[in-house]
């Protein structure tokens, strides 16, 4: 019997097992090893790793966690999770282990979905991003595309020119609103409505997006909203609440209070698949300590 089981080593679970580790807690964390940003070239906004490479900062937060000799880190996949009648917790791996702890964080991160469109998964994370204060620095002054339709469209274009005075939201054949476009030229930004067939350049570079009446629009790097849901059901499974995802984040996120608590006791959850503000390393960061630090509290205080 652990005290603790995170589940998940992305930026949330390796600061909630940090904290849990210095706490001298006997902490398993489990991971599969798929860590939203593993795509991306570097991680943008993070204080004191800043533009380094997501697996450099993975790669030190579990050397760091070496140091702790209560800490454990296993490759593998938690495929259930039970809260038993004691209030402990039994967590299956796929490779048909099971394990038990008196609490649990859960720290998986959330399956980004991003609109369908050939040519932009594999320039996701780099030349097609979702988020601007991660990626808008290195592409700043290019010409720029927003794929998106109605406010949120209107909202990311605007938003964007803070990075380019060249952007260009692109509905993909949806029609905005008078004002919306009204919206638009006011705030110096172009916008086209036709249908895209193709997102186009050399390797996983962007060009230009090619329209289906064959026309192009030259660009440097697109903007696409995404939309985060849980990877998997074992926060349901284990009693958890989740938000209703709202129009603008369109984030799925476990309910939890500021400490991470979720409701179920010795319950927690951290990072993105707990985060109702826009997602973020610094964000996962703060909320995985913050979790590990409560249930580290709760399993002084024996409740
Ligand atoms: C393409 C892209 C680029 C980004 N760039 C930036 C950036 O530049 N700057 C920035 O601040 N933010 C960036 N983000 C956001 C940032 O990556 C996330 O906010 C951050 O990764 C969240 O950390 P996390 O620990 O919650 O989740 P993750 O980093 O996704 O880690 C979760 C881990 O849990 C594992 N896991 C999931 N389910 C299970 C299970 N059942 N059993 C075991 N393990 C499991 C996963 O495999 C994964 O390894 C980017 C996101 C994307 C998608």
């Amino acid at each position: 019997m652990k005290d603790c089981v995170v589940v998940g080593a992305g930026a949330a679970g390796l600061s909630a097992a940090l904290t849990l580790g210095r706490a001298r807690r006997s902490t398993l964390v489990i991971d599969a090893g798929r860590q939203s940003n593993r795509v991306a070239a570097k991680v943008g906004g993070l204080l004191g790793r800043d533009r380094r490479p997501p697996a450099l900062f993975h790669a030190e937060g579990r050397a760091e966690l070496l140091a702790y000799p209560s800490v454990e880190l296993r490759s593998g996949e938690v495929t259930h999770g039970v809260r038993e009648d004691d209030g402990t917790f039994a967590v299956t791996l796929a490779d048909g282990r099971r394990e038990r702890a008196r609490s649990m964080v859960l720290a998986p991160g959330t399956d980004y979905r991003h609109p369908q469109l050939p040519g932009l998964s594999e320039r996701w994370g780099n030349a097609v991003f979702h988020c601007p204060f991660c990626h808008g620095w290195e592409v700043s002054d290019r010409p720029l595309g927003v794929l998106a339709t109605g406010a949120v469209g209107v909202h990311g274009a605007l938003n964007l020119r803070a990075w380019s005075d060249r952007i260009t939201l692109l509905t993909n054949g949806g029609e905005l609103t008078d004002e919306q476009r009204e919206r638009l030229a006011v705030g110096g930004v172009g916008w086209d409505e036709r249908p895209i067939s193709v997102l186009d350049g050399p390797g996983t570079d962007l060009r230009a997006a090619v329209f289906a009446d064959g026309d192009e629009l030259a660009l440097g790097a697109l903007l696409v909203k995404s939309t985060l849901y849980q990877r998997s059901s074992l926060a349901r499974d284990l009693g958890a609440s989740l938000n209703e995802p709202d129009e603008m984040l369109s984030v799925e996120a476990i309910t939890v209070d500021a400490m991470g608590r979720t409701g179920v006791p010795g319950l927690y959850a951290a990072g993105d698949a707990a985060t109702a503000v826009p997602p973020s390393m610094a964000a996962a960061v703060a909320s995985g300590y913050l979790a590990g630090a409560a249930a580290a509290v709760q399993l002084a205080a024996g409740y």
